[in-house]
């Protein structure tokens, strides 16, 4: 009856006839989508950015076989996408056929689909691709003497031929979302586009080592990593620092196995910084995971850093699952605590075994032992099962690479603690011990002429008219640090101190894109740093009130804080540069400081415009009252 009336009202509304006026009957309002419109919509989900097409690509050419694979970027992947591969290639109809949305040479029926559980394989990718770019195909198999060509635009095939062409693939995406600009718009910057990419090709780069992979970025070779070991490929990706100072993890049991390396405790990192996890060749992000590792570590590393690794795991793919929405990708295992436990007690014998940790227990736990996945080897009914799948011949050939990220907000928990309101809200201690509301300024002309003390080489104790502070050293300094940088970086250009010996500075290339970005910030604040080719820098000059003799040091972790902080996109890249310096460059707490500096610390704090909070709101200072000492005695 409801329905009925609202049926009525809309008819007096007079919409019905509209609707018959512009050609459309009551009946058919619904359309089906155009089928280039519809790859738009179902592109959006794989294709986000430069960076999504380009490890689409690479897992394709290692799917394929090849055993080179070439990448070639113009403009961040806004221009030109390109990957060649040297793998199987395709027939002049499975060419035509990749580009239509579900094909796929990799899920033959649905009992495929169950028993793998879907790897990630959704013969989506390159549908996708020619939805939202202009896209090139050359392919030849060994076995033909002609290749095929094929242009498609919009999901349009605009031209397909014979030509000559290499054994391989090669596929080019020209003016990614030309046809879509709301998504063009959308895209960031070339260099953090193209930090994008490098993490992608590191990740899949990492996943093959005995593939030889090249990156050419604007006709300059970013990446050239020959084919070679595991240990080779670590080294070329994350730098020589690691050469000497990685140890072999590795297991093998009936369930799984378990290879790759872990850094020595003494490349424990402040911030999360290289840590890769490979499940059947396919990164994967898993905070589960990691903190097996980390456990594995503990004692060894201080509890606030984090251990290096790249470790790779080999299981039976029934006992994966990936949740394979593209913008949800997780991995599940189907038992996950088998996993924890192995991961943690292949990483602590490794650890055991090179003597780095002398006496660790690294038995799995009982439980876990009797666990009948663990206790029993295979049947050989089960074994041949998995083994005859077509499916299970490639992974453990390791020739796919799909790279499933879960969106990992653990390492930035932290950063949402920032701006908590300061003063009366920060401690939520009741009066005795309290933080002023609004900062006083407690100049030093207004604290009693009384000399300063150190305690315990971390708190500064000055006395007051009416009490006394209690300075944490450290933090007080990055608050003032943090002002300081925070004015060179907004227009008031720090001095620089122009170094005697120029400093040399050897990175990883991803690290060199990152700081290529950064170059004009750090600028700003005193920083004067050149490119010098071949991912190398030199440090010209640093700011003035910087003890010259660690730059290189400090801009190594200055990436490395940076990386860690560059997802979040709260703060500007300028504040996020001032606040890890800030951090970098305080005095720590265990230092030692003489009754001039003190003066000088505590003088600065209260002349700064928050005293009494971090820039990530920890309290400064707290200030004892007089009032509250005396009732503390009684009196
Ligand atoms: P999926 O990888 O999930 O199968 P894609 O859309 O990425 O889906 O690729 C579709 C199909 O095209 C693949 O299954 C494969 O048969 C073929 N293909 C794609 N790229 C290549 C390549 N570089 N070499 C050979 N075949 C390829
Ligand atoms: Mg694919």
């Amino acid at each position: 009856m409801e329905s009925f009336k609202t049926f009525q009202k809309l008819r007096e509304s007079g919409i019905f006839t509209n609707f018959i006026k512009q050609g459309c009957d009551v009946a058919d309002i619904i359309q089906l989508l155009p089928d280039n419109i519809a790859n738009q919509i179902a592109a959006g989900e794989v294709i986000q950015r430069p960076a999504s097409a380009v490890k689409e690509l690479l897992e394709n050419a290692a799917d394929a076989g090849a055993t080179e694979i070439r990448l070639l970027i113009t403009d961040a992947g806004k221009a030109l996408i390109q990957v060649i591969d040297n793998g199987k290639g395709m027939s002049e109809t499975d060419a035509r056929m990749a580009f239509e949305r579900h094909a796929t040479s990799k899920i033959r029926n649905i009992d495929d689909l169950f028993r793998i559980k879907t790897m990630g394989f959704r013969g989506e990718a390159l549908a996708s691709i020619a939805a939202v770019a202009q896209v090139e195909l050359r392919t030849r198999r060994e076995e033909d003497e002609l290749g095929t060509h094929i242009e498609i635009e919009n999901s349009r095939v605009r031209k397909q031929e014979p030509c000559a062409a290499a054994t391989g693939t090669s596929i080019s995406m020209k003016n990614l979302f030309f046809n879509v600009p709301a998504r063009r718009n959308f895209l960031k910057s070339n260099a953090a586009e193209m930090r994008h990419i490098v993490e992608e090709f590191i990740r899949v780069s990492m996943a093959f080592p005995g593939i030889f992979f090249s990156m050419t970025s604007n006709g300059q070779e970013v990446f050239h990593l020959e084919a070679g070991s595991l240990k080779q490929r670590i080294v070329q990706l994350l730098g020589n620092s690691y050469n000497a100072k990685l140890v072999s993890v590795h297991e093998e049991t009936d369930y799984m196995n378990i290879y790759g390396f872990v850094g020595k405790p003494e490349t424990a990192r402040k911030t999360r910084g290289d840590q890769y996890f490979f499940v059947n060749s396919r990164f994967i992000k898993s905070a589960y995971l990691n903190h097996a590792v980390n456990s594995a570590f503990e004692g060894m590393i201080a509890k606030d850093s984090f251990p290096s690794y790249v470790l790779y795991i080999d299981l039976d793919p029934s006992q994966v699952d990936i949740n394979v929405h593209p913008t949800k990708q997780e991995i599940k295992f189907e038992d996950e605590k088998i996993i924890y436990a192995f991961v943690q007690a292949a990483v602590k014998h490794a650890l055991a075994q090179f003597s780095i940790a002398p006496s660790l227990d690294f038995t799995l736990n009982a439980e876990i032992q009797g666990m009948d996945a663990v206790s029993k080897p295979f049947t050989t009914d089960k074994k041949d099962a998995v083994a005859s799948s077509p499916l299970f011949k490639t992974f453990s050939q390791k020739n796919q690479a799909h790279f499933i990220e879960k969106d990992d907000k653990t390492g930035l928990s932290h950063w949402k603690d920032f701006f908590k309101p300061a003063g009366n809200e920060t401690t939520g201690t009741a009066e005795p011990v309290t933080q002023p509301a609004a900062p006083v300024l407690y100049s030093l002309r207004v604290l009693p002429d009384t000399p300063l003390l150190q305690l315990h080489n971390t708190y500064i104790i000055a006395s007051t008219n009416s009490g006394f502070l209690l300075v944490h050293q450290q933090l007080a300094h990055e608050r003032i640090l943090y002002e300081r940088y925070g004015m060179a970086a907004h227009g008031q250009h720090m001095a620089t101190q122009q170094s005697l010996f120029p400093v040399n500075l050897e990175l990883t290339p991803a690290d060199a894109v990152l700081l290529n970005d950064l170059i004009p910030d750090l600028l700003a604040i005193g920083y004067q740093i050149e490119p010098f080719g071949n991912n190398s820098f030199v440090i010209q000059g640093i700011p003035a009130d910087i003890l010259p003799g660690n730059e290189k040091h400090a801009i190594e972790l200055l990436i490395e804080q940076f990386k860690h902080f560059s997802s979040d996109v709260k703060f500007s890249k300028r504040e996020k540069l001032v606040r890890c310096l800030a951090r970098q460059q305080a005095i720590k707490a265990g230092q030692a400081l003489t009754q001039k500096e003190m003066l000088h610390l505590v003088e600065e704090l209260f002349t700064s415009n928050s005293p009494n909070v971090t820039p990530t709101g920890s309290p400064t200072y707290l200030e004892f009252k007089e009032d509250y000492l005396d009732r503390m005695f009684g009196r």
